[in-house]
């Protein structure tokens, strides 16, 4: 058995109630782990800390590749998208039909749809958040604590409390600044029947892309970039500026996505845009992992008696922010692994299965958003594009999720080889 990195050992708690598992954390990861377990015979507590009222900060954006991987998804209720346009620094842009759709979810509507999935399979749903400062009985098992002193207990600890799991913090080490991604942004009302455009837009000057999602009955507006570079202000301003860009297109307008101009919203029909938006925006901004190769070869994701999850896990895509996918097949191997009874041999399974994929898009991450031949390299991606139906199916396939960042060289030359 693993030490117990140097919590303290408790008393043992007569009132404790024991469970083969505690999972920390209703969101997909912890939600789908708690749901297989269930469905395996386990004993499975799931705390859920997040409030009803409150959804994750997220695009919600899931690849084909996940509904493919786990069909039930579809249930949740997303909205299908199969055209996406993208759109350069530089602001040329390309529209990519999808051979798949993926598709858009409302987190409040995905997670309760996991949680409830959980539930019926047999997991024991806590709400509430748990301490963080999870220690071991006499027993050896581990304890967690409601703030109103109830308190559970353990053979085996998961987190997947997120990207600022202070867990996996004390289980696995700390994430220095630069492994982390901030993602802002606000969601704007749309009607059901609206057909709005989902586009992907890179931004001019940082690492990093912004998004108009449209779910059901709300678009999904943000920025993702690198924490260690953030400027809220400067970015703030740029992602107002694609928002009225994406309304006065919208409108009819012949409008560019980034505006040129540092006051973006002044310009004609801009400014009362931007000042109807101000009224129903609604904010929000979270943390994404990115984390560097070395620590994909360091960090570990599991012990023999505890294991972290999706975001908890450091399991999103560095280049995209991509989280959704791993969080659930990061639980689903998680689960295999307790319920042949190894917990540890979770380790090598996330990675032999995703591990290269991810520490490959983390090595590729600064060229992704770095200069070639001259230009961002997302200028000249898009410029191709534009131009190459094959360099356009490659762009479709990472959208979509087929297209993995190990063969993506190979496969680009291959395809650049196409007639146009
Ligand atoms: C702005 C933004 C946009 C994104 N867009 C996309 C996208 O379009 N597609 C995509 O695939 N990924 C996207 N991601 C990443 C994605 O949101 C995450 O990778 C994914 O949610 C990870 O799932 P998870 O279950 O590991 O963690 P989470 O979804 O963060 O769930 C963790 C849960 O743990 C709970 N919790 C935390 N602490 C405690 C505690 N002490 N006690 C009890 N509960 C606790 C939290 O309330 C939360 O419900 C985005 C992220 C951000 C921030």
């Amino acid at each position: 058995m693993d030490d117990n990195f140097g919590f303290e050992r408790e008393a043992a708690l007569n009132k404790e109630e024991s469970f083969d598992a505690l999972i920390v954390g209703a969101g997909p990861a912890g939600s789908f782990a708690a749901e297989r377990l269930a469905r395996g015979g386990a004993r499975v507590a799931l705390f859920d800390g997040r409030p009803a009222e409150d959804a994750k900060a997220c695009g919600g954006g899931v690849t084909s590749k996940a509904l493919k991987a786990w069909p039930f998804l579809l249930e949740a209720g997303g909205r299908l998208v199969s055209e996406v346009e993208m759109c350069s620094p530089a602001g040329r842009s390309v529209r990519l039909e999808l051979s798949e759709p993926f598709a858009i979810y409302s987190r409040r509507a995905l997670d309760s749809h996991l949680r409830e999935r959980a539930r019926r399979a047999g997991a024991e749903v806590f709400e509430g958040r748990v301490s963080a400062a999870t220690a071991r009985n006499e027993t050896g098992e581990w304890v967690v604590h409601a703030r109103g002193g109830e308190s559970w207990s353990g053979r085996v600890l998961v987190a997947a409390d997120g990207a600022n799991s202070p867990i996996a913090r004390r289980l696995a080490g700390a994430l220095t600044n630069s492994e982390m991604e901030v993602a802002f942004g606000y969601r704007t009302p749309l009607a059901e029947t609206d057909d709005a455009p989902t586009v992907i837009a890179f931004l001019p000057g940082w690492a990093g892309y912004a998004w108009a999602f449209p779910r059901l009955d709300h678009i999904s507006f943000g920025i993702a970039t690198a924490q260690d570079t953030f400027d809220h202000k400067a970015l703030d301003r740029l992602l107002w500026g694609f928002m009225v860009g994406y309304y006065r297109r919208r409108a009819g307008g012949l409008s560019p996505l980034w505006s040129s101009t540092a006051e973006p919203s002044l310009e004609a029909g801009g400014c009362e845009i931007e000042e109807r938006l101000r009224r129903v925006a609604e904010r929000y901004a979270a943390r994404i992992p990115g984390l560097a190769p070395e620590t994909f070869d360091a960090r570990r994701a599991a012990g023999d008696d505890w294991a972290l999850l999706g975001d908890a896990a450091g399991f999103a895509d560095p280049v995209t922010g991509e989280g959704i996918f791993y969080a659930l097949r990061s639980a689903e191997l998680f689960a295999d692994a307790f319920l042949r009874g190894e917990v540890s041999a979770y380790e090598a399974m996330w990675r032999a299965d995703f591990g290269r994929e991810l520490r490959r898009a983390s090595q590729m991450r600064r060229r992704f958003y770095g200069d070639f031949w001259g230009g961002a390299f997302t200028d000249r991606m898009i410029g191709f594009a534009r131009l190459h139906r094959g360099i356009r199916r490659t762009l479709c396939e990472l959208v979509v999720g087929d297209q993995s960042y190990l063969d993506l060289k190979p496969t680009l030359a291959r395809r650049a080889a196409w007639p146009l």
